[in-house]
């Protein structure tokens, strides 16, 4: 039902309005936030600065408009309707913003790129978030039967927070994140984009940094948009490795023969693993005894008291430690086997090699915010829009550069505005002729954006816009 029970990006916004769209909550927000420099990151007045001169509307309004193709155009054994090349596809999609003091309005729609540009600029949204696109104009909504108003379609969206994975980290907990820690999300992304390339068949996929502690993914191929939400759980489900909640002690279980999938997420994975978690300078997993611990309470008892014998005495590098307790729980393994054969299946204990899988998959698979993903009418926090907590913007991340990816250097409202005020200041009159975006960072943000995701997905649509034309035209020969 689209109606008050939709949900939004938790975490960074616990309120959901009702039918009518707006609800308010009393103002908590300081007027402006400082940055590790202890500048200022973002107030009100650098807002309107990024709204005017910053943010690309165009660009954005060319992924969303999707040209008006809409994902699921009449099959091959219907008659292929014409779509209107003025056709209103963008201004049907839902957007909802948070504006001062946490008031957040949903079912905001808008007939082309002037228009939210407009309505953008004069609304000053602290967060900007993205819905599904529907049967009609979602400010309609209420004007129609119960039932009328659907999502159509939606991009499928992926959210992984490191909140997620607290029962993990041992650098910080909750809202805070290091660059120790933001490992987790670029192990995030290498799996779950080879993931949804290989296994799905999905080419358009933009990763994005949620401005915080997290990363969003938007899958736009036609297959994925057309997604109903029982499909959309389906492929959430698939890249759900790591289970359930805090209370769970064992999170991963994994079966064998393993699934081709997961064997190839292994290879990437756990090399990551003895480079970021188990080393002093990353999650000190195996260099710490009170992290060890947890560790050697998943494996047999005799296997434990060896292990923690030995690296009492000191001496060993984290690795030796993994090497040593892979080589001692396949010694076990073989010794098992004989009396496992005796053993109904669902006795057996798990051998060296699922222990291993899990040990590893518990600390580095991805773990997804589900909810997010199965259904079509969860808002998601729109692409270069800003966290008001940190002032960064919410820019794409290359998925093949992801390694390189540093939160901590994502610009936010105050970097920019004194990027363009240094760029006027060196360059003078000259400066006329240059947009704002080019004297900042966002230069390489937006021209990423391009290369790596909106090139691609017009190629796509000009080869369906051919197709089209050309049975439109067998058909209109047949008569
Ligand atoms: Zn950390």
């Amino acid at each position: 039902m689209p109606t008050a029970a939709m949900e939004v990006d938790k975490g960074d916004q616990e309120m959901v309005a009702g039918a009518s769209g707006v609800e308010s909550k009393a103002p908590v927000r300081s007027k402006g936030v400082s940055a590790d420099d202890d500048r200022e990151a973002f107030s009100p007045d650098l807002l309107r600065i990024y709204y005017a001169r910053l943010f690309p509307y165009e660009q954005m309004y060319r992924w969303l408009g999707y040209s008006n193709m809409p994902a699921s155009l009449p099959d091959s054994s219907g008659k292929p309707q014409p779509v209107d090349e003025q056709a209103d596809f963008f201004s049907k999609r839902e957007f909802s913003f948070t504006i001062e003091d946490d008031v957040y309005i949903r079912y905001q729609c808008f007939a082309d790129q002037k228009e939210f540009e407009q309505q953008v600029q004069r609304k000053q949204p602290h967060k900007i978030d993205i819905g599904a696109i529907f049967t009609l104009p979602p400010k309609n909504h209420l004007a129609v039967k119960p039932g009328a108003f659907q999502p159509v379609e939606r991009e499928l969206v992926f959210d992984i927070d490191l909140t997620d994975y607290d029962d993990v980290r041992t650098c910080c907990s909750g809202a805070k994140i290091c660059n120790r820690c933001w490992s987790y999300m670029t192990m995030a992304v290498e799996v779950m984009d080879v993931g949804l390339r290989q296994d799905f068949g999905f080419k358009h996929i933009l990763w994005v940094y949620s401005g915080r502690r997290g990363v969003h993914c938007w899958v736009a191929d036609d297959a994925a948009r057309a997604l109903t939400n029982e499909g959309r759980g389906a492929v959430a489900d698939y890249f759900g490795v790591v289970a359930g909640n805090d209370n769970q002690s064992k999170k991963v279980n994994v079966s064998l023969p393993i699934h081709p999938s997961l064997r190839r997420a292994y290879e990437t994975l756990e090399p990551l693993f003895l480079e970021h978690i188990i080393t002093e300078e990353g999650q000190g997993l195996l260099s710490d005894p009170s992290h060890w611990g947890k560790l050697l309470a998943t494996v047999p008892e005799d296997v434990r008291q060896t292990l923690e014998g030995r690296w009492k005495m000191g001496g060993s590098s984290p690795a030796d430690k993994w090497e040593e307790l892979v080589e001692e729980m396949e010694k076990k393994g073989r010794k098992q086997q004989q009396l496992a054969k005796k053993m109904k299946p669902a006795d057996r204990p798990p051998t060296p090699e699922q222990w291993r899988y899990e040990v590893v998959f518990e600390h580095t698979y991805p773990r997804l915010d589900v909810n997010v993903s199965k259904g079509r009418n969860h808002l998601l926090k729109s692409p270069f829009a800003v966290h008001p907590k940190t002032g960064r913007v919410c820019v794409p991340i290359d998925p093949a550069h992801v390694r390189e990816f540093d939160p901590f250097t994502v610009p936010t409202l105050g970097q920019l505005q004194r990027q363009i005020d240094k760029y006027d200041k060196e360059h003078g009159e000259e400066t006329k002729s240059v947009s704002s975006i080019n004297k900042t960072e966002m230069k390489k943000y937006v021209q990423q954006f391009e290369d790596t995701f909106l090139t691609g997905l017009y190629k796509g649509i000009r080869v369906k816009k051919r197709d089209r034309t050309e049975r439109i035209a067998a058909v209109t020969t047949d008569f």
